[in-house]
């Protein structure tokens, strides 16, 4: 194997950090054509009933993280259910908040660490205890109410939408009822010194 010369090794450096940042500059467009795709295909499944069935590997797969239909297909039939509902709610306002989430937002499988902390009261650490309440609400066909468990955990649906990151604000934890969650404080931070300067000048 030939060894290229410094400059070469400069300039696929260069090349590769080019690509690096290019790829990240195009992330927010990848993660909006996913959610773009994911909408019109819930719209399609709903509206048309038999293409959701026809096309069930893909549900299953957008909402369990899993291609084999056959082992969702009771909460799958129970989507459609679902999928009405939430639209009515979102018709009436009362969901407005659910999905908030902006198309070109990260798809995230925790809550954002800088905005929500556990709630020092709650006693059963990162976990959620027996707790389902946020589920229950919004009557989450793919929660397993055997296991108590999200069936859906970490699918396409979880991370791009409200579940994975949930709570996203106080609206959130306070509309789900949740005692786990608490917003982090936003401190104002000190007036710097070039801002103090400016303000103790005399008006012009
Ligand atoms: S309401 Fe909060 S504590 Fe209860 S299951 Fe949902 S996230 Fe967990």
């Amino acid at each position: 194997m030939s060894r290229s010369s410094p400059f070469e090794q400069t300039e696929t450096g260069r090349d590769h950090e080019r690509g690096l940042s290019l790829a990240e500059t195009l992330l927010p467009v990848k993660w909006a054509a996913a959610r773009v795709l994911f909408i019109l295909y819930i719209g399609f499944a709903l509206f048309t009933v038999v293409g959701g069935i026809l096309t069930a590997p893909l549900a299953t797969w957008y909402f369990f993280g899993d291609w084999r239909f056959w082992r969702h297909w009771r909460p799958v039939l129970r989507l459609y259910g679902q999928g009405w509902r939430v639209l009515g709610l979102m018709v009436r306002g009362e969901s407005g908040f659910m999905f908030d989430v902006p198309l070109t937002a990260p798809p995230y499988s925790a809550p954002v660490p800088n905005l929500t902390e556990i709630n020092p009261e709650w006693a059963h650490g990162s976990a959620c205890g027996e707790c389902s309440r946020c589920c229950e609400k919004i009557h989450c066909p793919i929660l397993d109410q055997d296991t108590g468990f999200c069936g859906g955990y970490d699918s396409f649906y979880w991370r791009y939408f409200n579940c994975g990151r949930f709570p996203s604000n106080q609206r959130e934890i306070d509309y789900y009822g949740c005692p786990k969650w608490v917003m982090k404080e936003v401190r104002v931070a000190p007036p710097t010194l070039e801002a103090k300067v400016a303000s103790d000048r005399p008006c012009p």
